[in-house]
């Protein structure tokens, strides 16, 4: 096929899971258009999609299934080829004859490559297997035009005994400072204000493997322009005190920290292979506020991890109430296939991961309306979305409240200082501009 052939195709890229995952398929999609591919959304008819898939839970495994059913009700003699962490582990393989292509994660930039491969030789083998383990696969988001999902890591070497992404993504590897910053300075140049530093495990980040998590941070906060630097997930033994120390005295990293904690019981922490014991979050978490009294402290937690007794659950909603945490993404343990914490005895029941999964997220809920309360009246600034719903725009604040303006203001994509005023019935700060 010819590459005037190539181009009358349309593409669409339909993404599951994280942030990471969307700042690549925008990447890809920047990619696809440069070569004359035309890009649709939506439920558009497409000759070709590409699922961008998910592998942390069997909930993502599952909605990759029913995103290729649907997809070949959209369009039957469409080609499906599935990239990303759910097709790079062994169990994609029996979804074979329901796409036409599967690949690993580690070279989604070969995509152009193999969708040509796709329509020249119809016969070619359905997954490639041609990976490459050490490749970079450097992205950002431009989508959401107020912030972007800058991904600065890949890969994790932790191997946590309940997790597949490390298998799936493989090696820990970091993209290049200088990269990093050319990618920052045109995401600025696009007017975006706010960046949020991506990746798998983004406190690894590493240059000739040394940690330089810390560098980075000193040299974007001298990118012209660059106002917000969001630092996402870190892990808590990688969460140093200077980069704490770095973040309270530079106003461009915003006082947010989503920091994972898994469990607040340390038997539990040793079987989920976590490099740190419960104290150490709780020491990072003072530290944080004793700095940063405004900060925001997010963490996950997974409830039912193999062997979790009542009273080690307990153990956790008890650490949570007394450490300075404010809110909580909070996960049932999901067995994954391949993993240590798979094959361990004792697994909890369903109805049980259900019931704990609840009770913390109404501890989540209180903890975050306490937050919000403590600081009723105080000004922050916000970042206004584009998003418009119900005739308000909403936005964060800097230490991640949310609050929501009036739209025929026309705020979008700017950052004002906001007094927060009282919350709706959904917990949304009403704001006075000042
Ligand atoms: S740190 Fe643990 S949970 Fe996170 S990606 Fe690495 S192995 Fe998975």
């Amino acid at each position: 096929m010819n590459d005037e052939d190539l181009n009358n195709k349309t593409v669409s890229i339909k993404t599951l899971g994280c942030k990471l995952n969307f700042a690549e398929s925008a990447t890809i999609e920047q990619h696809l258009a440069m070569q004359g591919f035309t890009i649709v959304h939506g439920d558009s008819c497409a000759d070709v999609y590409i699922i961008n898939t998910c592998a942390v839970t069997e909930t993502a495994e599952r909605k990759c299934r029913q995103m290729i059913n649907h997809l070949h009700i959209l369009n039957p003699a469409a080609k499906i080829v599935l990239v990303g962490c759910y097709s790079a582990l062994e169990q994609a393989q029996t979804l074979i004859s329901e796409v036409d292509m599967i690949l690993g994660s580690h070279n989604k930039m070969q995509i152009l490559k193999s969708i040509r491969n796709l329509f020249d030789s119809p016969s070619s083998p359905l997954a490639d297997a041609d990976e490459d383990e050490d490749s970079f696969f450097s992205s950002y988001s431009l989508h959401e035009r107020t912030r972007s999902f800058l991904k600065i890591q890949d890969g994790c070497d932790y191997h946590c005994s309940y997790c597949t992404v490390c298998i799936a993504r493989g090696k820990s590897r970091s993209d290049s400072i200088e990269h990093v910053i050319d990618n920052a300075r045109k995401i600025v140049a696009g007017g975006i204000k706010e960046i949020v530093l991506s990746g798998v495990n983004i406190g690894d980040f590493k240059v000739n493997r040394q940690p330089a998590f810390l560098h980075l941070l000193q040299q974007l906060v001298q990118v012209d322009g660059l106002e917000r630097i969001r630092i996402s997930s870190i892990e808590p033994d990688l969460l140093s005190d200077e980069i704490i120390g770095f973040a309270a005295e530079h106003k461009q990293i915003l006082p947010h920290f989503h920091i994972p904690l898994q469990s607040g019981n340390n038997r539990i922490l040793a079987l989920m292979r976590r490099r740190y014991q419960r104290e150490l979050f709780a020491r990072k978490a003072s530290y944080i506020k004793q700095l940063m009294p405004h900060a925001c402290i997010a963490a996950d937690v997974i409830t039912g991890f193999p062997t979790e007794t009542e009273e080690d659950f307990m153990d956790t909603c008890h650490f949570i109430a007394d450490t300075p945490v404010n809110m909580l993404h909070v996960f049932p343990y999901s067995r994954r296939p391949h993993t240590i914490a798979a094959a361990m005895e004792g697994q909890v029941e369903q109805a049980v991961k259900n019931k704990r999964t609840k009770l913390l997220i109404s501890l989540s809920d209180s903890k975050k309306k306490q937050f919000y309360a403590q600081h009723q009246g105080q000004c922050f600034s916000a970042l206004i979305e584009h998003k418009k719903e119900n005739g308000c725009l909403f936005g964060f604040t800097e230490n991640y409240i949310k609050v929501k303006v009036d739209a025929r203001l026309h705020l979008e994509g700017q950052i004002i200082t906001a007094r927060l005023m009282d919350t709706d019935a959904d917990g949304i700060y009403n704001i006075k501009i000042v």
